[in-house]
């Protein structure tokens, strides 16, 4: 199974807004992202799999649809 058929399925996810917590650099993730997501500045982890909803260590500061 691909990446993309895993994901048609769930209606329920959505894009979240996420402030790192080390660079303050704000950076939009996937909410069931299937990859470890590092901020584009600093490398903190962001955003962690989990097998559903990812585990957001930043900080969300908006979600989008
Ligand atoms: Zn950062």
């Amino acid at each position: 199974m691909t990446e993309w058929e895993n994901l048609i399925p769930r209606p329920t996810s959505w894009f979240l807004r996420v402030r790192c917590r080390s660079c303050e650099s704000e950076q939009i993730i996937f909410s069931h992202t299937t990859h470890v997501i590092r901020c584009r500045t600093c490398e903190e982890i962001l955003a962690e799999p989990t097998g559903g909803k990812a585990k957001i260590n930043g900080i969300v500061i908006a979600v989008l649809g």
